[in-house]
């Protein structure tokens, strides 16, 4: 690692709360730090929204529907400003891509070069769909018209997480925006400063004011001030732990019963068959749990392998996992930067720390990396169980856990038996195989000898405790639309 983090190469500009179209100071006048998980040293104070503040920017959020011009304008003129910001997103890439380093600590390629082109592609994605959205004339069985339309909800809300800041802003602005709602978003508290940039650049795009809302702030106040507020039609696109989905959705229950869609959780498993070409294997393996810290709702956190090949295996990913080059995500060539914060960094030894004390074998790393910064060792357990800790909880950081398995009904009945369904891989060149895991996985997402593969057309979300409702793709657009049914007599009867 090298000793002094290497500066990046952009400064921030916006710290206040995006409300109506303007920069503004949170009415309590608080404000608090984001950090650079590099060092743990301050980037910037930002303006801390609360209750408050979500009353105002919903208020704003309200009349930018209910007055218009944005549910007004014809979907063609949605479409182009929508487009126009995938422009900018482009035109400023680099600068974004620098920025979401500097205050998540992915390395700077993984950012540049699939990241942020995801996002942009992404937001082309949904403008596309902008003036696609129709409902149907349904054949009916009288003398009568009938029909759908697909309508917007009207103020949405949006809750998300630190991992991938700025496509989880696309993830809920795309899809709501395209449908003609307005939205109010609360980024994580842990990274803030890429949500307030793209909400400029929409504005800069020709977005009207008040139809993107963007409040920085804490969960348990401004969080869940949006969650429980009677104004919102529709919460929320929330994305974070399940814990915190539950909350949520008892927030929205007990308010105004506004839907709530959740992108919760995971303990995904990752299968190696015996017929796999085992250095393949390993390097997808290691991909799929160690991409972005170990930090993806999708990890593949369950190494299950096949006996057969379960000690050659263990021995290289352990070798795979002590070449990962670790140190500062602006170095070229550094495949894992830290730990979002202080509190992951923790949890995750801890979780080592019980690994290590419930008896799997500690292959490699195990603990944290220099000095300074939330730096931890690629780890790897072998030998583990599935009534471990390290097996059962979500970890959300660099850590592998490879168990052994003999058969494919015994893989299954213990890859299933989780309360989560997020996502699962499978690794095997026999199609029966393929074919038996595929259906028999309970997992919003298989991925089949690839790993992590997302397309803006692909739905995602979670079967069981991972979630409700899916994101991406048509289905993304659900979310997001009312469908009113429509009757009218063929001749109007004379009355
Ligand atoms: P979290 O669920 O607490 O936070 C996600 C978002 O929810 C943040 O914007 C946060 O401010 C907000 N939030 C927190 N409490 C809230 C409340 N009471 N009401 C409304 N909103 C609230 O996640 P975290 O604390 O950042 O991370 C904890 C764990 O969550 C991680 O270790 C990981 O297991 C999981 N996680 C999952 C994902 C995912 O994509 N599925 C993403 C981040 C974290």
């Amino acid at each position: 690692m090298s000793e002094v983090p290497i500066k990046p190469s952009v400064e921030v500009k916006y710290t206040q709360l995006l409300i109506d179209g303007k920069f503004v100071d949170a009415a309590s006048g608080k404000t608090f730090q984001t950090l650079d998980p590099r060092t743990g040293e301050v980037i910037a104070n930002v303006a801390e929204g609360d209750a408050e503040d979500i009353n105002r920017s919903v208020a704003a959020a309200r009349k930018a529907f209910d007055e218009g011009p944005w549910p007004k304008m014809t979907a063609y003129e949605r479409q182009k400003i929508l487009l126009r910001f995938a422009d900018l997103l482009e035109q400023h890439s680099d600068e974004i891509a620098a920025l979401e380093v500097w205050d998540n600590g992915k390395p700077y390629q993984q950012a540049a070069t699939n990241e942020i082109p995801t996002v942009i592609r992404l937001m082309r994605y949904y403008a596309g769909w902008a003036d696609k959205i129709h409902g149907l004339t349904v054949p009916a069985d009288g003398p009568y018209h009938m029909q759908t339309l697909h309508e917007p909800i009207g103020v949405a809300g949006g809750i998300i997480p630190w991992n991938f800041p700025l496509l989880m802003f696309a993830w809920k602005v795309g899809p709501a925006l395209a449908c003609g709602n307005t939205l109010v978003l609360k980024p994580a508290e842990q990274t803030p400063l890429t949500a307030l940039v793209a909400a400029k650049l929409l504005h800069e795009a020709g977005l009207p004011p008040g139809v993107l809302n963007v409040i920085p702030g804490y969960g348990p106040t401004a969080g869940a001030a949006l969650a429980s507020h009677m104004d919102v039609d529709k919460v929320l696109a929330f994305t974070g732990s399940t814990e915190t989905g539950k909350i949520v959705l008892e927030l929205a229950t007990k308010s105004n019963l506004k839907s709530v869609s959740l992108e919760l959780g995971g303990k995904s498993p990752f299968i190696v068959c015996e017929d796999a070409d085992i250095d393949k294997a390993v390097e997808l393996a290691h991909f799929a749990l160690f991409f972005n810290q170990g930090q993806c709702c999708a990890a593949g956190s369950r190494t299950f392998v096949h006996e057969s090949i379960y000690d050659e295996f263990v021995e290289k990913a352990k070798q795979r996992a002590l070449k990962r080059s670790v140190g500062d995500p602006f170095k070229e060539g550094i495949e894992q930067g830290p730990q979002i914060d202080d509190d992951q960094f923790n949890k995750i030894l801890k979780y080592i720390k019980s690994g290590v004390e419930s008896g799997a074998t500690l292959e490699s790393g195990g603990e944290r990396l220099g000095d300074k910064g939330y730096y931890i060792k690629p780890t790897v357990f072998s030998n583990v169980k599935d009534d471990m800790l390290i097996a059962k909880d979500e970890i959300f950081g660099p850590v592998q856990t490879i168990l052994k398995f003999k058969d494919l009904d015994e893989v299954i009945r213990r890859a299933n038996s989780t309360h989560y369904g997020l996502a699962a891989g499978i690794f095997s060149q026999n199609i029966d195989t393929i074919n038996t895991l595929t259906r028999a996985l309970k997992a919003g997402t298989v991925w089949v000898n690839c790993y992590d593969v997302f397309d803006a057309a692909l739905p995602f979300g979670g079967y069981k405790m991972s979630g409700h409702g899916r994101e991406n793709g048509f289905h993304g657009l659900e979310n997001y639309l009312q469908v009113k049914s429509v009757c009218t007599p063929l001749v109007n009867p004379a009355w």
